[in-house]
């Protein structure tokens, strides 16, 4: 095996760490997984397995866990890393902020410490459009729009990532680092393999959707109904899971090329944005049901609307998105009648 292809994927079990390693293979990479599975099913390595048509690698081990993930460098040899490995939901962060603390920021020291030990120099970090916050001159975000502060312990996990980044690039180490935000992410394999898999209580809207006409939860409460967007409902950029394993291809394929130490922050997005009643109103047209929805009162804390500007992901990476959110709205749903089929 051409050591050179390996790319280690923290969290590749994960919702999109096991659509991009599907992409890396694709793209004749060959990525290994470490994942405790503390978020993620046994049966999402079985799903990339099928899709791609031969075994992965998979070591189980806590990042968090220096030793154990010491271990895996020692095993291979990377020449890249993808650090999807971390927390993500808001309102847990909230209540568990030191674990989130924990889990996000002392897992990233360690794999950042291993990589500058192992000699491993291209690395991507998963960020989050949240510490945008609520942008205030213009809903389309820029990599130089302001970083706020952040609104959850989660998301400022996310800022103070970046921060450490900068500091590790700023100390002269030998590395690049492409610090990725996402916008929402949504959607799901074409083939219904792989997945977002909500342990819990979904956080986010398309499975509160599709958990909801599915009959594993009652009812949706739209929160806020008289924002001055659109519809008067939130406005998210929704990027689907295909398009976004792609930008970290494209990432990985941009750091193999640059010579020189660098971090850039760069926006992962459609620019496109859709209202929390046009999600609704195209499931029930996609799906021919109806949904049992109701307006709520506004929940503190929402960024009414946001979405990014994609100038840079495509001058930078060559990236940009392909898919709608109509195409990831049928996806998520054919991958919800799939789990009920299981
Ligand atoms: P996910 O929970 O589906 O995947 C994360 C994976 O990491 C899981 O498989 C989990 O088991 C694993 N993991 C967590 N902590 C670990 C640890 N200490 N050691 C080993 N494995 C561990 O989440 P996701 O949606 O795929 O998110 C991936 C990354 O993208 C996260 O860093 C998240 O914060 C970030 N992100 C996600 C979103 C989103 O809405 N999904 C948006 C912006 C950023």
């Amino acid at each position: 095996m051409n050591n050179s292809k390996n790319i280690l994927v923290t969290g590749g079990a994960g919702y999109i760490g096991s659509h991009t390693v599907v992409d890396l293979i694709q793209n004749g990479f060959n990525p290994i997984i470490v994942d405790d599975f503390r978020n993620a099913q046994k049966s999402s390595v079985a799903g990339i397995e099928e899709i791609i048509g031969k075994s992965i690698e998979v070591r189980e081990v806590d990042v968090c866990d220096r030793v154990a993930l010491k271990k895996v460098f020692e095993e291979f040899s990377f020449s890249g890393i993808i650090h999807f490995a971390a927390y993500k939901a808001v309102g847990e962060s909230v209540e568990s902020p030191l674990s989130y603390y924990r889990n996000n920021i002392v897992g990233l020291i360690n794999v950042l410490e291993l990589s500058i030990e192992f000699n491993v120099s291209n690395f991507v970090f998963s960020s989050s459009c949240t510490v945008y916050g609520e942008p205030t001159d213009s809903k389309v975000v820029t990599e130089n729009t302001p970083i706020q502060p952040a609104n959850s312990p989660y998301g400022n996990t996310k800022r103070i990532g970046e921060e450490i980044i900068e500091d590790v690039i700023a100390s002269g180490v030998n590395m690049k680092i492409l610090c990725l935000r996402y916008f929402n992410p949504v959607g799901a394999h074409a083939s219904s393999l792989i997945g977002e898999l909500p342990i819990g209580k979904p956080n986010n809207l398309l499975p509160v959707v599709t958990q909801c006409a599915i009959g594993k939860i009652p009812s949706i409460t739209v929160n806020g109904n008289d924002y001055d967007t659109i519809d008067g409902t939130c406005v998210r950029d929704y990027i689907h899971v295909l398009d976004l394993a792609n930008a970290h291809v494209k990432g990985v394929e941009w750091l193999a090329q640059q010579e020189n130490p660098i971090v850039e922050n760069v926006n992962i997005g459609t620019g496109k944005g859709t209202s929390v009643l046009e999600v609704i109103e195209t499931f029930e047209e996609i799906s021919g049901l109806k949904l049992n929805w109701k307006f709520g009162e506004r929940r503190a804390g929402d960024v009414v609307e946001i979405f990014a500007d994609v100038t840079k992901s495509f001058n930078l990476l060559n990236w940009k998105s392909n898919l709608s959110a109509r195409d990831a709205i049928i996806d998520s749903w054919n991958w919800e009648l799939k789990l009920k089929n299981d």
